[in-house]
């Protein structure tokens, strides 16, 4: 009989997904206490009252009707990647064509693409911190070391350049952006990506820009800045996605474009084409529906934000109600990451917050070096079940400051 358990190699310990580990503590709970939690920690707006417009399903039921159950090019249906370089001409102003767009499993792909295949081990990219832990883990995977630049939480968590400066070494390959970004729901200004850009340029860095939450920006914006169209020669790689401001998160697909004025990607681009071939394809029938969610009407976006809006509203005031907690008003996404103003790991914190009231959030430390004495909340929950959450959160605060 065999014995010897197969060990997983050293570099698998990297492999951690803090959003989803907290959800192994709430199944404890939930199970030992036979008691439902209040999950607060996943961003999904399908798991609660959003779901993706009517056209967009019907244009994927027609996929499906029509025959379309094949593999796709590797690079996407042709159609969607021109559905895109019109989109995005239309949204941004760019000026891309078909061979600069690769259609992904999510933005999520594009991530682990650009991770695997761009860089060497031992290279350095510069990430937010705190910003969205795949980003941090795939890096380690790697071998990429991923260089966490600080965002100012007084100023609204914007990038601090200077210490991005400071990070740049021989080892510096690229920059990376979220904006908005995730968990703080910051949102950039026109002036803060050129500043970014600007610094991409002196040191021969390019700038890899995740969008995914572009259009679902609060207090009148229309939509969060573009990089590439702010870049001029600094080459840009843009990470898109129909998870959110289509609400489309178990459809798996997204797309990342290249906007590169004197072809410094070429060679990269060839590697995440010929990387995208081990995975064959994504989702066929799902890209037909992304289509028709990019060339058709847009209307529905409003109606999400706005209903965004007021629960933002509803957890920025809750939270700033109680002593122990402060937190930034989000201006973009769905989350918000309130500050501890109390003596407690944010680790700890969050069991105790299980264990004590049902209610499930992650951790900030998860979200990078400067998350530490956070937590991140989702507001995609409808009004009275945040109200519910907060309630008990208030409470808790109350009990754990004594
Ligand atoms: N990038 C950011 C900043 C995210 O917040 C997420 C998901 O929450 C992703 C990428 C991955 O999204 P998807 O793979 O669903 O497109």
């Amino acid at each position: 009989m065999l014995s010897n358990k197969f060990k997983p190699p050293a570099r698998a310990s990297e492999i951690r997904y803090v959003i989803r580990e907290i959800t192994l503590e709430a199944e404890k709970y939930e199970k030992t206490r036979g008691e439902k939690t209040i999950s607060l920690n996943i961003g999904d707006p399908c798991k609660y009252d959003f779901s993706p417009p009517q056209h967009i399903v019907d244009a994927y039921i027609e996929a499906l009707r029509s025959g379309k159950h094949y593999y796709s090019d590797s690079r996407g249906e042709y159609e969607l990647r021109e559905a895109v370089v019109e989109y995005e001409k239309r949204k941004n102003g760019l000026s891309l064509s078909p061979d600069d767009v690769l259609i992904t499993q999510g933005a999520a792909e594009a991530v682990n693409v650009i991770l695997a295949a761009a860089f060497e081990p031992g290279d350095k990219l510069l990430v937010p911190s705190p910003t969205y832990p795949p980003y941090i883990t795939a890096a380690r995977f790697f071998g990429v070391e991923a260089a966490e630049y600080m965002c100012l939480e007084n100023e609204d968590w914007i990038p601090d350049i200077d210490h991005m400066r400071r990070l740049i070494d021989s080892k510096t390959k690229a920059i990376l952006v979220i904006n908005p970004n995730n968990p703080t729901g910051a949102v950039y200004t026109p002036k803060i990506i050129r500043n970014i850009i600007d610094l991409a340029g002196e040191y021969n860095l390019y700038v890899i820009s995740d969008e995914i939450y572009d259009l679902i920006v609060f207090d009148g914006q229309r939509k969060a800045p573009n990089t590439a169209s702010l870049a001029k020669d600094v080459p840009v790689i843009t990470i898109y996605s129909l998870s959110k401001a289509y609400l489309a998160t178990g459809w798996r697909v997204g797309y990342m474009y290249k906007y590169d004025p004197n072809n410094l990607l070429d060679d990269l681009w060839a590697v995440f084409t010929r990387f995208l071939m081990t995975r064959l394809s994504a989702n066929t029938p799902a890209q037909y529906a992304a289509k028709a969610a990019l060339l058709g009407p847009q209307d529905n976006i409003k109606i999400v934000v706005d209903k965004l809006e007021r629960r933002r509203d509803l957890v920025y005031r809750r939270f700033n109600e109680i002593d122990e907690i402060e937190a930034r008003k989000p201006k973009g996404a769905f989350y918000i990451f309130p500050k501890i103003n109390l003596n407690i790991d944010d680790n700890e914190f969050c069991k105790k917050l299980l264990w004590n009231t049902g209610i499930v959030v992650p951790p900030g430390s998860g979200f990078g070096s400067f998350g530490k004495q956070h937590f991140r909340v989702v507001f995609l929950p409808p009004e009275h079940i945040l109200n519910e959450a907060l309630d008990r959160i208030e409470r808790f605060m109350k009990e754990i400051a004594k």
